[in-house]
């Protein structure tokens, strides 16, 4: 079967070869196991669940959380000629009927639903009269109560393995906590899973953290190196990303919130406009990003600092589906750190979860600190293994210098230590430069010994030591004292004089040097081939309009690449583009040919 697997890869989708671990789950389904798929976002889950789908006798049955993504799914999949559809409330009873009437003839290869759908009485009565070929759970990890997208609807799917529990059942997901694994294989009663891990390294990716200074003018200066090129930027609160948004669009870009305020159709709208327009920016909270598949996100951008590596990780993933180079870019500051801390501790969460939530946001801070390779220190994250150094991080590319941190570490600690541990980061260091407020002479902290021992550097060097201080954990922000900064039992070797503390320095964002400037494509362009790169696009707009999908449907960035590269002129050199595939070949080869032709006559004259 793996070799009607193969032919399905290659006639269909027009791919030559399996990526990573698809070979081995495609082959546990084929042979009607339980599997459990962990791959990172780009890595290539969607042909894990619709090559066995197709390939065995029935119909395959996929479980997508987000009824607004169904659609494009499905519409990727009826380009390929692949019988599709999807199940949901948008659908009128009319549709309904037709699309049962359908499923009962045997005329649907693969039906996407959403959980609440599925779960019907109605619906599972449906389908156990057909002959089910697999079920595949997408986003598996929405069944996690510990998870950052916990939804209830999914913890109804165990249901599953019980009413089918001949039928092979795969879980994907992108999140690779060993926790939230367990928690799937359990929840959905997978029986004897294999599982499959994929490396998590997403090589096309650079990723920048930098020190928030004016987040607005950073934000502005990063946009300016993307062009012409979609991403999403995201905010923490909901207000942010409407004034954002605001005043993106004033500096002359297109830019549009994204926020679970907003009213459903308008959300609906913004999402639709980022999948089938070119260079919409999203400036977003949380509430958006799972489950799109749209290949060509050149960035993303964080204004705020998320909860967690996990999710950090996961946001980020949404750039660069494509294997195109893709950016992740984030600042942050003093003032997150404190803040998200606050949240924690301020949040009606038990006292076990709210440590929970520090640790994790701990390793978040410690991971935006690191001196050595972040991409290594990513994966370390995930128990990866990764060389020392990959050359397309910001470490790798600036390496930011260090210096010896431990006297400073000293006299902030016993500044802290003498004024109490009462107050926030600004007494303190007001303490330490030696200044003359009014808090200073109402608590006569000016007779203390810490009193100006600090004058050698600056206020803003002061808070860079103590960010890294949280950090690392010898100082923590106590919420129930209104943040007054307090001294952990980590700090007492450092007050001892029995340890040294290397800290990073704070480096101002520097331009980009021209060869440190935004990646590139992964087949340059030269300046003649923009003519034909442009031609391409505009065909597969015109294409795209015509049915009403977003362009990436028709083809992908890399394959229009490919045909700038390659030039085909005829179908046989056509097919052999990789994402050329016979249904589309039939369909929009010549289209696209006839383009090329036009452009190499237009060069030749
Ligand atoms: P995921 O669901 O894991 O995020 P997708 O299934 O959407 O990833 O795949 C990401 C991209 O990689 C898609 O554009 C897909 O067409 C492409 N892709 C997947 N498998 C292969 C393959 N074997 N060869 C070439 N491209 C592939
Ligand atoms: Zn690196």
């Amino acid at each position: 079967m793996m070799d009607e697997a193969r032919a399905v890869l290659r006639n269909l989708y027009g791919y030559n070869d399996f990526r990573g671990e698809q070979t081995a789950a495609i082959s546990a389904v084929l042979d009607s196991r339980d599997a459990l798929v962990i791959m990172p976002t780009g890595g290539g889950k969607s042909l894990c669940y619709q090559i066995p789908s197709l390939v065995r006798e029935g119909i395959g049955i996929v479980v997508s959380p987000l009824i607004a993504l169904m659609e494009d799914q499905v519409s990727a999949l009826q380009q390929l000629g692949v019988e599709a559809e999807f199940l949901n409330s948008t659908l009128s009873p009319g549709q309904q009927a037709d699309i049962t009437y359908r499923l009962q003839a045997g005329d649907v290869k693969l039906l996407y639903v959403a959980p609440e759908r599925l779960l019907q009485e109605s619906t599972l009565q449906l389908l156990e009269a057909l002959d089910i070929a697999l079920f595949a759970v997408d986003e598996a990890h929405c069944v996690s109560q510990w998870g950052h997208d916990f939804r209830q609807d999914y913890l109804g799917l165990g249901l599953l393995k019980q009413r089918f529990p001949d039928v092979p059942l795969i879980a994907l997901t992108a999140t690779a906590d060993s926790r939230t694994r367990v928690e799937i294989v359990e929840r959905l009663q997978l029986q004897q899973p294999e599982i499959f891990i994929g490396g998590f390294d997403r090589p096309n990716i650079r990723y920048t953290v930098s020190l928030k200074q004016d987040a607005r003018r950073q934000l502005l200066r990063f946009l300016q190196q993307h062009p012409g090129e979609a991403g999403v930027v995201y905010c923490m609160s909901r207000n942010k990303t409407e004034s954002t948004a605001e005043w993106l669009c004033k500096q002359g870009f297109l830019a549009l919130p994204y926020h679970a305020g907003l009213p459903a159709d308008l959300r609906a709208h913004h999402q639709q406009r980022f999948l089938r327009e070119e260079a919409v920016i999203m400036v977003a909270t949380i509430a958006f990003g799972m489950g799109i598949d749209k290949p060509d996100v050149r960035f993303v951008a964080h204004l705020d600092l998320p909860k967690s590596i996990e999710s950090y990780y996961q946001e980020t993933g949404r750039a660069g589906r494509d294997g195109e180079p893709s950016e992740a870019w984030m600042v942050y500051g003093l003032q997150d750190v404190v803040r998200l801390g606050q949240m924690v501790d301020g949040s009606n969460l038990s006292d076990e979860m709210k440590r929970f939530e520090r640790q994790k946001l701990n390793r978040l801070l410690g991971w935006c600190e690191v001196t050595r390779c972040r991409r290594q220190a990513l994966l370390a994250y995930f128990d990866q293994e990764a060389p020392d150094h990959c050359g397309n991080c910001d470490i790798c590319l600036n390496p930011p210098p260090t210096w010896d941190g431990t006297d400073a570490a000293r006299k902030l600690l016993s500044a802290v230590y003498r004024t109490g541990q009462r107050f926030g980061a600004g007494h303190v260091i007001d303490v330490l430069l030696g200044k003359d407020t009014e808090k200073v002479r109402q608590y006569g902290h000016e007779t203390l010994s810490t009193f100006g021992i600090g004058q050698d550097r600056s206020a803003s060097q002061w808070q860079s030591v103590l960010r890294q201080l949280l950090v690392q954990g010898h100082v923590f922000s106590d919420s129930e004292r209104y943040g007054a900064i307090r001294l952990t039992e980590a700090s007492r070797p450092l007050l001892r004089g029995e340890m040294n503390l290397e800290l990073r320095e704070d480096v101002v964002e520097k331009v980009a040097r021209k060869d440190k400037a935004s990646p590139r494509r992964n087949i340059e362009l030269s300046v003649n081939d923009e003519p034909l790169w442009e031609a391409l696009r505009d065909c597969r707009k015109r294409l795209a309009t015509e049915q009403s999908v977003p362009p990436y449907v028709i083809f992908h960035d890399a394959t229009l690449l490919q045909m700038v590269d390659q030039k085909p002129t005829s179908k046989d050199e056509m097919a052999m583009i990789s994402g050329v595939g016979q249904a589309k070949l039939d369909r929009y080869g010549q289209a696209f040919i006839d383009v090329i032709e036009q452009m190499l006559m237009s060069m030749d004259s």
